[in-house]
């Protein structure tokens, strides 16, 4: 799906909830739709607001809750309460979060994703969907530090 594509998803789901298709949410969403990485609502009033100044980031998380609602974007917690959005157009993936900088991996293994769904047969639990986040270290914030390997932990299956 290309930006106008979302773009006209976005209208059509504002126009199906009674909503406007108000300028300030046609700037909101096409910056969001041209990001193409994890973006926190802070960073994406930063970008449009350099556009446009009468845009609040009391707006920039209305849109990023409509866009949410209207199934263009996905809604990240990435440990510490921060909140990332991306696009929900993406396929499948899972995420490597570094706790010294921040940097986020996208990743897929078809081992893990196999695995999980014999783990959750062997519950008779029925596998809608997960998330699987690992923290540690990034291969640069390892060699800054000098120490041992990366403290990992899993974040569950959901
Ligand atoms: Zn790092
Ligand atoms: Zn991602």
């Amino acid at each position: 799906m290309n930006i106008q594509q979302r773009q006209q998803q976005f209208q059509q789901y504002l126009v199906r909830s009674g909503l406007k298709a108000t300028r300030q949410r046609d700037l909101i969403a096409r910056a969001f739709f041209a990001t193409s990485s994890h973006i926190s609502a802070e960073a994406l009033y930063r970008r449009v607001n350099g556009r446009d100044r009468r845009i609040g980031l009391v707006t920039v998380y209305r849109t990023l809750k409509l866009l949410k609602d209207a199934g263009l974007a996905h809604e990240r917690q990435f440990g510490e309460g921060r909140a990332l959005f991306e696009h929900a157009t993406k396929r499948h993936h899972d995420h490597m979060i570094c706790t010294h900088c921040g940097k986020i991996t996208e990743f897929e293994n078809c081992e893990i994703e196999e695995l999980q769904e014999q783990v959750a047969r062997r519950f008779g639990f029925t596998l809608q969907d997960h998330k699987l986040e690992l923290y540690g270290l990034c291969q640069e914030c390892r060699k800054g530090a000098g120490r041992g390997p990366a403290r990992t932990r899993a974040n569950g299956v959901r």
